[in-house]
């Protein structure tokens, strides 16, 4: 039997992250952002002044790169080569990037191969934008959560404001149109919604009431 995989995706600020870390830590699952993981790649190639049109630098420096992610008391961190990145993944230069590590196949065949293998050992609350239809096409449970641009960029700026980031509202919104644009709209991996997904829209939810939803649909899918 495959370890349980609840699959949330969804575009930007819909409260993915939020709600996917109360879900796993209501049933004991672990939590895996993989936006995280592209956010990494793209933070590395920043550092390491690799442009973006290179392909061929971007995935060599994807094979050396080691990504761990630890959920544990302390709280959620990404380690990037052993370095705590947590923060630093979150700025907008980071957001904006993102855009053409995620394009690349040979790019995401490595960050799959990753996210599979935290399968093996737990189960899992995956978020990101193609869980549901890339990675885990069998996972027990699928998820694509949604809200409005609004509210999506109220929430984003929120949360950049939480750890100390300055943002602004209109520019943020902007951003997150644009990046939802690309997200949905390129040829590898898109965020499409999946037809066995269940869909959530968070717009005026209160995060206990979605974290609620999803457990009681997780009940619901363990009944049998
Ligand atoms: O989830 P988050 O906003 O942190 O993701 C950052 C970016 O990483 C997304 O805009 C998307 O381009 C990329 N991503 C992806 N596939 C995933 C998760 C994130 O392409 N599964």
């Amino acid at each position: 039997m495959k370890n349980f995989v609840i699959a949330i995706d969804g575009p930007a600020g819909a409260g993915k992250s939020t709600v996917a870390k109360l879900v796993a830590k209501k049933l004991g699952f672990l939590y895996v952002d993989t936006g995280a993981m592209y956010r990494a790649l793209t933070l590395k190639a920043i550092n390491e002044k690799i442009p973006f049109s290179d392909e061929g630098k971007l995935i060599e420096m994807a094979k050396n790169t080691e990504i761990e992610l630890q959920d544990n008391e302390m709280g959620y961190k990404v380690f990037l080569d052993g370095q705590d990145v947590s923060e630093a993944i979150r700025t907008e230069e980071v957001s904006k990037g993102t855009q053409f590590v995620a394009s690349i196949l040979q790019i995401r065949e490595i960050l799959w191969k990753m996210q599979r293998d935290f399968r093996e050992r737990n189960p899992l609350v995956m978020e990101g934008r193609d869980i549901g239809s890339k990675v885990f096409p069998d996972a027990q449970l699928k998820i694509f959560l949604d809200a409005s641009v609004e509210e999506r960029a109220k929430r984003r700026y929120l949360q950049l404001k939480e750890i100390s980031l300055e943002g602004d509202l209109k520019t943020i919104e902007r951003e997150i149109i644009e990046r939802d644009e690309k997200d949905r709209k390129r040829s590898i991996s898109p965020l499409i919604r999946q037809p066995d997904a269940f869909y959530i829209d968070t717009t005026g939810m209160t995060i206990p009431q979605v974290v609620e939803k999803i457990i009681s649909l997780y009940k619901k899918s363990t009944m049998h």
